[in-house]
Protein backbone atom coordinates (compact mmCIF):
# COMPACT_ATOMS: atom_id res chain seq x y z
CA UNK A 1 0.00 0.00 0.00
CA UNK A 2 1.81 3.31 -1.56
CA UNK A 3 0.83 5.93 1.62
CA UNK A 4 0.10 9.15 -0.34
CA UNK A 5 2.65 12.27 0.18
CA UNK A 6 2.37 15.30 1.51
CA UNK A 7 -0.26 16.74 3.99
CA UNK A 8 -2.24 19.86 3.26
CA UNK A 9 -1.39 22.83 4.96
CA UNK A 10 -3.70 25.22 5.03
CA UNK A 11 -3.92 25.78 8.60
CA UNK A 12 -1.10 26.78 10.85
CA UNK A 13 -2.52 25.56 14.42
CA UNK A 14 -0.03 26.36 17.10
CA UNK A 15 -2.49 25.43 20.09
CA UNK A 16 -3.90 22.36 21.13
CA UNK A 17 -7.57 22.50 19.42
CA UNK A 18 -8.65 19.39 18.07
CA UNK A 19 -11.87 19.92 16.26
CA UNK A 20 -14.72 17.27 15.03
CA UNK A 21 -16.35 17.39 11.75
CA UNK A 22 -19.27 19.05 13.25
CA UNK A 23 -18.04 22.58 13.94
CA UNK A 24 -18.13 23.66 9.98
CA UNK A 25 -21.97 23.51 10.17
CA UNK A 26 -22.49 24.67 13.53
CA UNK A 27 -22.60 28.12 15.76
CA UNK A 28 -19.44 29.83 15.54
CA UNK A 29 -20.48 31.14 19.14
CA UNK A 30 -20.53 27.32 20.28
CA UNK A 31 -17.12 26.74 19.00
CA UNK A 32 -15.99 29.26 21.19
CA UNK A 33 -17.82 28.28 24.09
CA UNK A 34 -16.74 24.42 23.64
CA UNK A 35 -13.06 25.60 23.87
CA UNK A 36 -13.32 28.75 26.09
CA UNK A 37 -11.93 26.88 29.48
CA UNK A 38 -13.83 29.23 31.38
CA UNK A 39 -16.80 27.85 30.11
CA UNK A 40 -15.84 24.37 31.66
CA UNK A 41 -18.58 24.13 34.41
CA UNK A 42 -20.93 26.88 32.94
CA UNK A 43 -24.97 25.79 33.27
CA UNK A 44 -26.04 24.17 30.42
CA UNK A 45 -29.46 22.53 28.75
CA UNK A 46 -29.82 18.92 30.06
CA UNK A 47 -29.36 16.74 27.52
CA UNK A 48 -32.92 16.64 24.94
CA UNK A 49 -34.10 12.93 25.29
CA UNK A 50 -34.85 12.87 21.86
CA UNK A 51 -31.69 13.50 20.56
CA UNK A 52 -30.31 10.87 23.06
CA UNK A 53 -32.87 8.39 21.80
CA UNK A 54 -32.00 9.60 17.75
CA UNK A 55 -28.37 8.82 18.35
CA UNK A 56 -29.70 5.21 19.83
CA UNK A 57 -31.43 4.51 16.83
CA UNK A 58 -28.68 6.04 14.55
CA UNK A 59 -26.21 3.41 16.30
CA UNK A 60 -28.76 0.84 15.77
CA UNK A 61 -29.14 1.53 11.75
CA UNK A 62 -25.11 1.28 11.21
CA UNK A 63 -25.46 -2.10 12.99
CA UNK A 64 -27.76 -3.28 10.89
CA UNK A 65 -25.87 -1.51 7.60
CA UNK A 66 -22.71 -3.31 9.10
CA UNK A 67 -24.09 -6.54 9.09
CA UNK A 68 -25.52 -6.12 5.68
CA UNK A 69 -22.49 -5.41 3.70
CA UNK A 70 -20.32 -7.51 5.83
CA UNK A 71 -22.88 -10.46 4.75
CA UNK A 72 -22.59 -9.45 1.07
CA UNK A 73 -19.05 -8.22 0.44
CA UNK A 74 -17.94 -11.92 1.74
CA UNK A 75 -14.01 -11.11 1.69
CA UNK A 76 -11.41 -8.27 3.05
CA UNK A 77 -14.35 -6.92 5.66
CA UNK A 78 -12.44 -5.96 8.83
CA UNK A 79 -13.91 -4.00 12.09
CA UNK A 80 -12.40 -2.63 14.51
CA UNK A 81 -13.70 -3.41 17.57
CA UNK A 82 -15.75 -0.03 19.20
CA UNK A 83 -15.55 -1.01 22.80
CA UNK A 84 -11.60 -1.16 22.77
CA UNK A 85 -9.37 1.18 24.34
CA UNK A 86 -8.87 4.40 21.75
CA UNK A 87 -4.91 3.42 21.08
CA UNK A 88 -5.66 0.24 20.30
CA UNK A 89 -8.72 0.84 18.38
CA UNK A 90 -6.11 3.51 16.51
CA UNK A 91 -3.26 0.91 16.22
CA UNK A 92 -5.52 -2.17 15.00
CA UNK A 93 -6.81 0.94 12.19
CA UNK A 94 -3.55 1.66 11.35
CA UNK A 95 -2.43 -2.02 11.13
CA UNK A 96 -5.57 -2.92 8.76
CA UNK A 97 -5.12 0.28 6.46
CA UNK A 98 -1.55 -0.59 6.42
CA UNK A 99 -2.11 -4.44 5.31
CA UNK A 100 -4.49 -3.09 2.76
CA UNK A 101 -7.88 -4.37 3.96
CA UNK A 102 -10.62 -4.02 1.37
CA UNK A 103 -13.08 -2.40 4.13
CA UNK A 104 -12.40 -1.29 7.79
CA UNK A 105 -15.71 -0.74 9.51
CA UNK A 106 -15.69 1.75 12.59
CA UNK A 107 -11.94 2.80 12.27
CA UNK A 108 -10.34 4.97 14.31
CA UNK A 109 -7.85 7.25 12.67
CA UNK A 110 -5.28 9.11 14.84
CA UNK A 111 -5.61 12.58 15.67
CA UNK A 112 -4.64 15.16 13.38
CA UNK A 113 -2.25 17.51 15.24
CA UNK A 114 -0.99 19.87 12.67
CA UNK A 115 -4.59 20.77 11.27
CA UNK A 116 -6.71 20.30 14.45
CA UNK A 117 -9.11 17.54 13.42
CA UNK A 118 -10.16 14.84 14.77
CA UNK A 119 -13.49 12.68 14.23
CA UNK A 120 -14.34 9.12 13.32
CA UNK A 121 -15.95 7.69 10.35
CA UNK A 122 -18.42 4.79 9.40
CA UNK A 123 -16.44 2.93 7.21
CA UNK A 124 -13.31 3.06 5.25
CA UNK A 125 -13.03 1.83 1.33
CA UNK A 126 -9.65 0.64 -0.41
CA UNK A 127 -9.58 2.66 -3.84
CA UNK A 128 -6.64 3.24 -6.02
CA UNK A 129 -3.53 3.62 -3.43
CA UNK A 130 -5.62 4.81 -0.73
CA UNK A 131 -8.91 4.71 1.15
CA UNK A 132 -11.92 6.42 0.81
CA UNK A 133 -14.46 7.53 3.67
CA UNK A 134 -18.27 6.13 3.52
CA UNK A 135 -20.79 7.54 5.78
CA UNK A 136 -23.62 5.70 7.55
CA UNK A 137 -26.75 7.98 7.77
CA UNK A 138 -30.22 7.99 9.31
CA UNK A 139 -31.80 9.95 6.32
CA UNK A 140 -32.71 9.66 2.46
CA UNK A 141 -29.74 10.64 0.41
CA UNK A 142 -31.44 10.00 -3.14
CA UNK A 143 -34.65 10.57 -4.61
CA UNK A 144 -36.23 9.39 -7.51
CA UNK A 145 -35.14 10.11 -10.74
CA UNK A 146 -31.41 9.48 -12.59
CA UNK A 147 -28.26 10.38 -12.66
CA UNK A 148 -26.60 9.49 -9.30
CA UNK A 149 -23.69 7.32 -8.51
CA UNK A 150 -24.17 4.30 -6.63
CA UNK A 151 -22.30 1.60 -6.12
CA UNK A 152 -24.49 -1.77 -4.75
CA UNK A 153 -24.03 -3.01 -1.15
CA UNK A 154 -21.89 -6.43 -2.39
CA UNK A 155 -19.50 -4.17 -4.28
CA UNK A 156 -19.25 -0.79 -1.77
CA UNK A 157 -16.12 0.73 -3.82
CA UNK A 158 -15.83 3.51 -6.58
CA UNK A 159 -14.62 1.04 -8.68
CA UNK A 160 -17.89 -1.33 -8.45
CA UNK A 161 -20.20 2.46 -9.20
CA UNK A 162 -22.18 3.21 -12.14
CA UNK A 163 -24.44 5.89 -12.82
CA UNK A 164 -27.92 5.05 -11.37
CA UNK A 165 -31.05 5.05 -13.82
CA UNK A 166 -33.41 4.89 -10.70
CA UNK A 167 -32.13 7.78 -8.32
CA UNK A 168 -30.96 11.00 -8.40
CA UNK A 169 -28.89 12.47 -5.76
CA UNK A 170 -29.37 14.53 -2.42
CA UNK A 171 -26.63 16.72 -2.13
CA UNK A 172 -27.16 16.69 2.04
CA UNK A 173 -24.48 19.19 2.41
CA UNK A 174 -23.72 18.66 5.78
CA UNK A 175 -22.79 15.07 4.42
CA UNK A 176 -20.26 15.97 2.13
CA UNK A 177 -18.49 18.67 4.74
CA UNK A 178 -18.62 15.17 7.14
CA UNK A 179 -16.90 13.20 4.45
CA UNK A 180 -14.36 16.34 3.60
CA UNK A 181 -12.98 16.46 6.69
CA UNK A 182 -12.52 12.42 7.08
CA UNK A 183 -10.58 13.07 3.57
CA UNK A 184 -8.33 15.11 4.91
CA UNK A 185 -7.72 13.36 8.13
CA UNK A 186 -6.83 10.32 5.67
CA UNK A 187 -4.47 12.71 3.93
CA UNK A 188 -3.35 13.76 6.63
CA UNK A 189 -2.35 10.38 8.35
CA UNK A 190 -1.18 9.06 4.66
CA UNK A 191 -3.76 6.86 3.81
CA UNK A 192 -5.67 9.17 1.23
CA UNK A 193 -5.56 7.96 -2.53
CA UNK A 194 -4.38 11.21 -3.89
CA UNK A 195 -6.34 10.54 -7.20
CA UNK A 196 -9.67 10.21 -5.76
CA UNK A 197 -11.80 12.65 -4.93
CA UNK A 198 -15.40 10.20 -3.91
CA UNK A 199 -16.60 9.95 -0.61
CA UNK A 200 -19.94 7.85 -0.13
CA UNK A 201 -22.79 7.68 2.00
CA UNK A 202 -25.26 4.59 2.75
CA UNK A 203 -28.86 6.39 3.89
CA UNK A 204 -31.94 5.19 5.51
CA UNK A 205 -32.55 2.93 2.74
CA UNK A 206 -29.85 1.11 3.27
CA UNK A 207 -30.04 0.06 -0.58
CA UNK A 208 -26.70 1.44 -2.35
CA UNK A 209 -23.38 3.55 -1.77
CA UNK A 210 -24.00 7.12 -2.93
CA UNK A 211 -21.06 9.16 -3.89
CA UNK A 212 -20.48 12.49 -3.56
CA UNK A 213 -17.37 13.86 -5.66
CA UNK A 214 -16.08 16.04 -3.22
CA UNK A 215 -13.74 17.96 -5.83
CA UNK A 216 -16.77 18.65 -8.29
CA UNK A 217 -18.18 22.45 -8.76
CA UNK A 218 -21.26 21.35 -7.41
CA UNK A 219 -21.36 24.01 -4.62
CA UNK A 220 -22.95 27.84 -4.72
CA UNK A 221 -20.51 29.71 -7.06
CA UNK A 222 -18.72 26.88 -8.50
CA UNK A 223 -16.81 25.77 -5.27
CA UNK A 224 -16.25 22.28 -4.36
CA UNK A 225 -17.09 20.85 -1.30
CA UNK A 226 -13.32 20.48 -0.30
CA UNK A 227 -12.68 23.29 -0.63
CA UNK A 228 -15.92 24.92 1.56
CA UNK A 229 -14.74 22.66 4.54
CA UNK A 230 -11.24 24.07 4.24
CA UNK A 231 -12.60 27.73 4.45
CA UNK A 232 -15.26 26.52 7.18
CA UNK A 233 -12.38 25.07 8.86
CA UNK A 234 -9.74 27.48 8.67
CA UNK A 235 -12.59 29.81 10.13
CA UNK A 236 -13.89 27.71 13.53
CA UNK A 237 -10.00 26.52 13.76
CA UNK A 238 -9.69 30.63 14.74
CA UNK A 239 -12.56 31.05 16.72
CA UNK A 240 -12.06 27.92 18.60
CA UNK A 241 -7.93 29.05 19.23
CA UNK A 242 -9.27 32.73 20.51
CA UNK A 243 -11.23 31.01 22.85
CA UNK A 244 -8.82 28.39 24.14
CA UNK A 245 -6.02 31.15 24.17
CA UNK A 246 -7.92 34.11 25.97
CA UNK A 247 -7.80 35.90 22.85
CA UNK A 248 -10.77 38.15 21.41
CA UNK A 249 -13.49 36.36 20.83
CA UNK A 250 -13.95 36.14 17.55
CA UNK A 251 -17.71 34.55 17.71
CA UNK A 252 -20.18 36.20 19.93
CA UNK A 253 -24.02 34.93 20.35
CA UNK A 254 -26.67 36.02 18.51
CA UNK A 255 -30.36 34.20 18.37
CA UNK A 256 -30.28 31.74 15.14
CA UNK A 257 -32.91 28.62 14.99
CA UNK A 258 -30.45 26.41 15.68
CA UNK A 259 -30.14 28.03 19.77
CA UNK A 260 -33.71 26.15 20.17
CA UNK A 261 -31.98 23.21 20.66
CA UNK A 262 -28.65 24.22 21.62
CA UNK A 263 -27.11 23.08 24.98
CA UNK A 264 -25.74 26.32 25.63
CA UNK A 265 -28.72 28.34 25.50
CA UNK A 266 -29.02 28.99 28.96
CA UNK A 267 -25.74 30.92 28.63
CA UNK A 268 -26.26 32.64 25.56
CA UNK A 269 -29.74 33.72 26.60
CA UNK A 270 -28.70 35.52 29.97
CA UNK A 271 -25.91 37.58 27.82
CA UNK A 272 -28.34 38.36 25.54
CA UNK A 273 -31.03 39.55 27.81
CA UNK A 274 -28.10 41.33 30.23
CA UNK A 275 -27.44 43.38 26.59
CA UNK A 276 -30.90 43.31 25.68
CA UNK A 277 -29.51 42.31 22.46
CA UNK A 278 -31.57 42.71 19.32
CA UNK A 279 -31.84 39.36 18.03
CA UNK A 280 -33.88 38.28 20.95
CA UNK A 281 -36.74 39.94 18.26
CA UNK A 282 -35.23 39.31 15.09
CA UNK A 283 -32.86 36.52 14.56
CA UNK A 284 -30.57 35.36 12.03
CA UNK A 285 -29.62 37.34 9.55
CA UNK A 286 -31.76 40.15 9.96
CA UNK A 287 -29.82 40.36 13.51
CA UNK A 288 -26.96 40.89 11.75
CA UNK A 289 -28.66 43.28 9.40
CA UNK A 290 -29.70 45.66 12.16
CA UNK A 291 -26.48 45.92 13.95
CA UNK A 292 -24.79 46.92 11.01
CA UNK A 293 -27.31 49.77 11.07
CA UNK A 294 -26.35 50.67 14.33
CA UNK A 295 -29.33 48.89 15.94
CA UNK A 296 -27.92 46.52 18.53
CA UNK A 297 -30.57 46.67 21.24
CA UNK A 298 -34.74 45.49 21.44
CA UNK A 299 -34.88 49.38 22.67
CA UNK A 300 -33.16 50.88 20.17
CA UNK A 301 -35.09 49.00 17.34
CA UNK A 302 -38.76 49.77 19.34
CA UNK A 303 -37.91 53.69 19.60
CA UNK A 304 -37.01 53.69 15.52
CA UNK A 305 -39.48 55.34 13.15
CA UNK A 306 -38.40 53.25 10.40
CA UNK A 307 -35.53 50.24 10.02
CA UNK A 308 -32.87 51.92 7.62
CA UNK A 309 -32.17 48.39 6.22
CA UNK A 310 -34.33 45.40 3.65
CA UNK A 311 -34.69 42.53 6.44
CA UNK A 312 -35.26 38.69 4.83
CA UNK A 313 -37.06 37.37 7.49
CA UNK A 314 -39.76 39.69 7.77
CA UNK A 315 -41.23 43.44 7.23
CA UNK A 316 -39.28 46.24 8.25
CA UNK A 317 -42.69 47.65 10.33
CA UNK A 318 -43.20 44.31 11.61
CA UNK A 319 -40.01 44.13 13.30
CA UNK A 320 -40.75 47.29 14.97
CA UNK A 321 -43.68 46.30 16.38
CA UNK A 322 -42.18 42.93 17.86
CA UNK A 323 -39.64 44.91 19.43
CA UNK A 324 -42.65 47.08 21.28
CA UNK A 325 -44.51 44.04 22.05
CA UNK A 326 -41.66 41.98 23.39
CA UNK A 327 -41.07 45.34 25.94
CA UNK A 328 -44.66 45.16 27.02
CA UNK A 329 -43.93 41.38 27.17
CA UNK A 330 -46.90 40.32 25.12
CA UNK A 331 -47.14 37.26 23.22
CA UNK A 332 -49.45 38.12 20.49
CA UNK A 333 -50.64 41.83 18.98
CA UNK A 334 -53.15 42.03 16.32
CA UNK A 335 -51.34 43.20 12.99
CA UNK A 336 -55.25 44.05 11.50
CA UNK A 337 -57.95 45.56 12.93
CA UNK A 338 -60.68 43.16 12.43
CA UNK A 339 -59.22 39.09 12.38
CA UNK A 340 -60.99 36.94 10.20
CA UNK A 341 -60.99 33.09 10.05
CA UNK A 342 -63.58 31.23 7.53
CA UNK A 343 -66.04 29.14 9.43
CA UNK A 344 -68.52 26.72 7.80
CA UNK A 345 -71.49 25.10 9.00
CA UNK A 346 -70.05 21.44 9.39
CA UNK A 347 -66.12 21.26 10.52
CA UNK A 348 -63.56 18.92 10.91
CA UNK A 349 -60.21 19.83 12.42
CA UNK A 350 -57.76 17.67 11.29
CA UNK A 351 -53.69 16.43 12.78
CA UNK A 352 -51.73 14.18 11.03
CA UNK A 353 -48.73 12.29 13.16
CA UNK A 354 -45.53 10.69 11.15
CA UNK A 355 -42.73 9.47 12.36
CA UNK A 356 -39.57 10.77 10.45
CA UNK A 357 -39.34 10.04 6.91
CA UNK A 358 -41.11 6.71 7.79
CA UNK A 359 -44.66 7.47 7.10
CA UNK A 360 -47.96 8.70 9.05
CA UNK A 361 -49.05 6.28 11.25
CA UNK A 362 -52.37 8.45 12.46
CA UNK A 363 -54.94 10.70 10.77
CA UNK A 364 -56.74 12.47 13.94
CA UNK A 365 -60.16 14.08 13.31
CA UNK A 366 -62.55 16.39 14.94
CA UNK A 367 -65.94 16.95 13.66
CA UNK A 368 -67.90 19.79 14.82
CA UNK A 369 -71.31 22.23 13.43
CA UNK A 370 -74.16 20.70 12.38
CA UNK A 371 -75.34 17.19 12.26
CA UNK A 372 -74.72 15.34 9.18
CA UNK A 373 -76.02 11.80 10.34
CA UNK A 374 -72.32 11.22 12.41
CA UNK A 375 -71.64 11.90 15.62
CA UNK A 376 -69.61 14.84 16.56
CA UNK A 377 -66.07 14.76 18.04
CA UNK A 378 -63.43 13.24 17.97
CA UNK A 379 -61.95 10.12 16.11
CA UNK A 380 -58.46 8.74 14.87
CA UNK A 381 -57.33 6.28 11.74
CA UNK A 382 -54.16 4.98 12.76
CA UNK A 383 -51.90 2.03 12.18
CA UNK A 384 -49.88 0.81 15.24
CA UNK A 385 -48.00 -1.91 12.67
CA UNK A 386 -44.19 0.11 12.82
CA UNK A 387 -43.82 2.23 10.50
CA UNK A 388 -42.72 1.86 7.20
CA UNK A 389 -45.92 -0.49 6.56
CA UNK A 390 -48.75 -1.59 4.27
CA UNK A 391 -51.16 -1.22 7.36
CA UNK A 392 -50.90 2.77 6.31
CA UNK A 393 -52.28 2.30 3.39
CA UNK A 394 -55.16 1.06 5.29
CA UNK A 395 -55.70 4.21 8.00
CA UNK A 396 -55.22 6.99 5.20
CA UNK A 397 -57.71 5.21 3.04
CA UNK A 398 -59.82 5.03 6.17
CA UNK A 399 -59.38 8.75 6.84
CA UNK A 400 -60.00 9.66 3.27
CA UNK A 401 -63.29 8.02 3.06
CA UNK A 402 -64.39 9.67 6.11
CA UNK A 403 -63.69 12.69 5.75
CA UNK A 404 -65.18 13.03 1.89
CA UNK A 405 -68.37 11.09 3.22
CA UNK A 406 -68.72 13.97 5.73
CA UNK A 407 -68.10 16.45 2.39
CA UNK A 408 -70.85 14.47 0.71
CA UNK A 409 -73.44 14.39 3.23
CA UNK A 410 -72.42 18.05 4.23
CA UNK A 411 -73.53 18.62 0.57
CA UNK A 412 -76.37 16.58 0.67
CA UNK A 413 -77.75 18.80 3.23
CA UNK A 414 -77.18 21.73 1.53
CA UNK A 415 -74.71 22.83 4.61
CA UNK A 416 -71.06 24.70 4.22
CA UNK A 417 -67.82 22.36 4.59
CA UNK A 418 -64.37 23.16 6.11
CA UNK A 419 -61.43 21.14 7.26
CA UNK A 420 -58.92 22.74 9.06
CA UNK A 421 -54.89 22.45 10.27
CA UNK A 422 -52.35 23.86 11.40
CA UNK A 423 -50.04 24.37 9.34
CA UNK A 424 -50.79 22.65 5.70
CA UNK A 425 -46.95 21.40 4.70
CA UNK A 426 -46.67 18.30 7.02
CA UNK A 427 -50.62 17.38 6.05
CA UNK A 428 -50.47 18.07 2.15
CA UNK A 429 -47.21 16.37 1.97
CA UNK A 430 -48.32 13.01 3.46
CA UNK A 431 -51.63 13.12 2.06
CA UNK A 432 -49.82 13.83 -1.43
CA UNK A 433 -47.07 10.99 -0.13
CA UNK A 434 -49.83 8.43 0.79
CA UNK A 435 -51.98 8.79 -2.49
CA UNK A 436 -48.91 8.21 -4.30
CA UNK A 437 -47.12 5.24 -2.75
CA UNK A 438 -50.52 3.76 -2.08
CA UNK A 439 -51.88 4.49 -5.45
CA UNK A 440 -54.19 2.37 -6.78
CA UNK A 441 -55.49 0.39 -3.82
CA UNK A 442 -58.73 0.59 -1.68
CA UNK A 443 -60.16 3.73 -0.57
CA UNK A 444 -56.91 5.56 -1.61
CA UNK A 445 -57.46 8.48 -3.90
CA UNK A 446 -55.81 9.84 -6.54
CA UNK A 447 -52.85 12.18 -6.30
CA UNK A 448 -55.07 15.09 -8.34
CA UNK A 449 -58.16 14.51 -5.87
CA UNK A 450 -55.79 15.37 -3.08
CA UNK A 451 -54.06 18.41 -5.13
CA UNK A 452 -57.93 19.36 -5.83
CA UNK A 453 -58.80 19.03 -2.39
CA UNK A 454 -56.07 20.69 -0.68
CA UNK A 455 -56.20 23.53 -3.03
CA UNK A 456 -59.65 24.60 -2.89
CA UNK A 457 -61.37 26.87 -0.06
CA UNK A 458 -62.94 24.00 2.24
CA UNK A 459 -58.94 22.92 3.28
CA UNK A 460 -57.68 26.12 5.59
CA UNK A 461 -54.30 26.28 7.29
CA UNK A 462 -55.06 28.28 10.51
CA UNK A 463 -51.31 28.86 10.95
CA UNK A 464 -51.57 30.82 8.18
CA UNK A 465 -54.67 32.81 8.96
CA UNK A 466 -52.13 33.34 12.13
CA UNK A 467 -49.05 34.50 10.62
CA UNK A 468 -51.41 36.84 8.48
CA UNK A 469 -53.19 38.81 11.15
CA UNK A 470 -50.97 38.34 13.94
CA UNK A 471 -47.40 39.72 15.32
CA UNK A 472 -46.47 36.72 17.48
CA UNK A 473 -43.20 37.90 19.83
CA UNK A 474 -42.64 34.28 21.20
CA UNK A 475 -43.64 32.37 17.64
CA UNK A 476 -46.28 31.12 15.68
CA UNK A 477 -46.32 27.44 16.70
CA UNK A 478 -49.74 25.52 18.00
CA UNK A 479 -48.14 25.11 21.45
CA UNK A 480 -47.23 28.86 21.97
CA UNK A 481 -50.76 30.27 20.47
CA UNK A 482 -53.37 28.23 21.35
CA UNK A 483 -52.47 28.79 25.57
CA UNK A 484 -53.02 32.45 24.69
CA UNK A 485 -56.48 31.39 23.48
CA UNK A 486 -57.12 29.88 26.73
CA UNK A 487 -56.09 26.17 26.16
CA UNK A 488 -53.92 23.69 27.41
CA UNK A 489 -52.84 20.23 26.81
CA UNK A 490 -53.63 17.71 29.23
CA UNK A 491 -50.35 16.39 28.58
CA UNK A 492 -47.19 18.50 30.00
CA UNK A 493 -45.11 17.04 28.07
CA UNK A 494 -46.79 17.56 24.79
CA UNK A 495 -44.53 18.56 21.78
CA UNK A 496 -43.17 17.01 18.71
CA UNK A 497 -40.09 15.70 19.35
CA UNK A 498 -41.47 13.74 22.68
CA UNK A 499 -44.17 12.11 20.56
CA UNK A 500 -41.57 10.65 18.41
CA UNK A 501 -40.16 8.76 21.64
CA UNK A 502 -43.79 7.79 22.74
CA UNK A 503 -44.34 6.13 19.08
CA UNK A 504 -41.59 4.24 19.21
CA UNK A 505 -42.89 2.49 22.43
CA UNK A 506 -46.01 2.51 21.20
CA UNK A 507 -45.32 0.27 18.62
CA UNK A 508 -42.00 -1.44 20.19
CA UNK A 509 -39.31 -1.09 18.27
CA UNK A 510 -36.34 -2.26 18.32
CA UNK A 511 -37.89 -5.86 19.89
CA UNK A 512 -39.09 -3.98 22.33
CA UNK A 513 -42.73 -5.28 23.43
CA UNK A 514 -45.48 -2.34 22.26
CA UNK A 515 -46.51 -0.08 25.28
CA UNK A 516 -50.34 0.52 25.17
CA UNK A 517 -50.29 3.23 27.19
CA UNK A 518 -48.16 5.04 25.25
CA UNK A 519 -50.74 4.50 22.53
CA UNK A 520 -53.27 6.25 24.46
CA UNK A 521 -51.02 8.72 25.40
CA UNK A 522 -50.67 9.67 21.85
CA UNK A 523 -54.38 9.57 21.13
CA UNK A 524 -54.57 12.20 23.34
CA UNK A 525 -51.77 14.04 22.37
CA UNK A 526 -53.43 13.97 19.00
CA UNK A 527 -56.87 14.73 19.98
CA UNK A 528 -55.62 17.70 22.06
CA UNK A 529 -53.97 19.32 18.73
CA UNK A 530 -57.09 19.50 16.90
CA UNK A 531 -59.01 20.64 20.29
CA UNK A 532 -56.20 23.01 20.40
CA UNK A 533 -56.96 24.59 16.59
CA UNK A 534 -60.75 24.43 17.38
CA UNK A 535 -59.96 26.64 20.61
CA UNK A 536 -57.83 28.76 18.41
CA UNK A 537 -60.51 29.45 15.41
CA UNK A 538 -63.20 29.85 18.38
CA UNK A 539 -61.02 32.47 19.58
CA UNK A 540 -60.39 34.21 16.56
CA UNK A 541 -64.09 34.25 15.68
CA UNK A 542 -64.81 35.78 19.42
CA UNK A 543 -65.00 39.51 20.26
CA UNK A 544 -62.13 38.99 22.79
CA UNK A 545 -60.07 39.99 19.75
CA UNK A 546 -61.53 43.55 20.44
CA UNK A 547 -59.22 43.32 23.69
CA UNK A 548 -55.74 42.06 21.99
CA UNK A 549 -53.05 45.69 21.82
CA UNK A 550 -53.54 46.34 18.09
CA UNK A 551 -50.04 46.58 16.27
CA UNK A 552 -51.13 50.36 14.57
CA UNK A 553 -51.36 51.59 18.77
CA UNK A 554 -48.20 50.19 20.06
S1 LIG B 1 -27.40 29.09 22.04
FE1 LIG B 1 -27.44 29.89 19.96
S2 LIG B 1 -25.89 31.49 19.89
FE2 LIG B 1 -25.50 30.24 21.71
S3 LIG B 1 -24.03 28.74 21.06
FE3 LIG B 1 -26.01 27.82 20.84
S4 LIG B 1 -26.64 28.22 18.74
FE4 LIG B 1 -24.94 29.59 19.21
Amino acid sequence: MRLSEGRPRLHTVTSSVLLDAGVVTRCRRRVHLENDPAMANARKAPPDPTGEQRRADARTHRRMVADRMAALVTTGWTEIALDAEPAERERATLAALAGGARFVWAPQLPLDLEGGRRGGIDLLVRAGAGYVPVLVVRHKVTDPGSGARTSPLRDPTPAGSHVDACRKVRPQPRDQLRLAHVMRMLRACGFADDGHALAGVVGMDADVVVWHDLAAPTWPGGRTALAEYDSRLADRLAVAVAAATGGQPLAMPSRIVECRDCPWWPVCEATLRASRDVSLVVRGEDAMQLRRAGITTVDQLAAVDEVPVALVGMAREDAVVLARAWLRDLTVVRRARRITVPRADVEVDVDMESFGDAGAYMWGCLLTGADVGEPPGYRSFVTWEPLPCDDEARSFAEFWTWLMEIVRRAAARGLTFRAYCYNELAENRWMLASAERFGGRQGIPTVSQVRKFVSSAAWVDVFGSVRDQFLCARGKGLKTIAPVAGFRWRDPEAGGENSMRWYRAAVGMNDAPADESQRQRLLEYNEDDVRATLALRNWMSSPAMDDLPYAGDL
